[in-house]
């Protein structure tokens, strides 16, 4: 049987499997989120899940991603305090994405990769918009997933993935380095190049400049004009770089298209 056989359209009991395994995953990522968002980075295994208010245990059936949260109505069983809503969201969106990783590439390598990609891309957007901080757990070990990707995949996509993660190390180790030269401050951390030269992996080199473009661009759009009217903050540009991987992942070389037809009839 060949793996273009197990489409998942014509299997819809495994498409639920995959949005379940997603809500499982994505209950483990709110776990990283919030730990190595921490200041100090906590540890994932320990301490198991507990309320953070009242530091009541959670047993496994106050644990089950999304209906839990649902059942006790968003409150803690213990002291009755609400539960953030961003647990059973990401719970969701989680399993949405591998549902429909599924859906589009049926039970393949690439489904597989895409949903690891686009679950560390969730990962580090959430954990910069909250803390400014991106951990080298979804950087660097997203990184060696990526490679690992490549390895399975065969030969060629090797050399495109080390080539895109030193794309993405260079470029934006080069953009750290004009931006605290040119504003005699730290312009972007280490963690948004570590992150590219993972995004490069997975994206190839041609992607990885796509992506940083388009991070650039969301980026300016939302944060000039907050600066403008006077509340310049914290710039979370991993967020942004984030969603310009997503999208280069999901419409790159149409992008590209569009812009050579612009170009040409300019
Ligand atoms: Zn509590």
């Amino acid at each position: 049987m060949t793996p273009e056989s197990w489409n998942a359209r014509d299997y819809p009991i495994l498409l639920g499997y995959a949005g379940l395994l997603g809500a499982v995953i994505g209950s483990f990522l709110n776990v990283c989120i919030l730990r190595w968002g921490a200041e100090p980075k906590q540890s994932i295994v320990r301490p198991a899940s507990h309320c953070p208010k009242c530091g009541r245990g959670l047993r496994w059936f106050d644990n089950v991603p999304i209906v839990s949260w649902l059942v006790l109505r968003g409150r803690c069983r213990g002291c009755g305090e609400p539960i953030s809503v961003q647990y059973p969201l990401v719970e969701l969106a989680t399993a949405l994405l591998w549902a429909a990783l599924a859906w589009r590439y049926g039970f393949s390598l690439e489904a597989l990769r895409a949903a690891v990609f686009g679950t560390l891309l969730l990962g580090i957007a959430l954990t910069d918009a909250r803390a400014y901080i991106i951990p080298d757990e979804f950087s660097l070990g997203g990184l060696g997933l990526g490679v690992v990707f490549a390895l399975l995949a065969g030969r060629q996509p090797l050399g495109t993935a080390l080539l895109g993660a030193a794309v993405g190390f260079a470029l934006l180790w080069l953009v750290a380095a004009l931006g605290e030269w040119m504003f005699k401050q730290e312009a972007m951390g280490g963690g948004d190049i570590k992150m590219m030269a993972m995004v490069g992996a997975f994206l190839g080199w041609q992607g990885t400049l796509l992506t940083v473009f388009l991070g650039a661009f969301i980026g300016s759009l939302i944060f000039v004009p907050l600066s403008l009217v006077g509340r310049k903050k914290l710039v979370p540009f991993g967020v942004f770089l984030a969603i310009g991987a997503a999208a280069t992942y999901l419409a790159g070389p149409a992008i590209l298209r569009w812009y050579g037809d612009y170009l040409g009839r300019a």
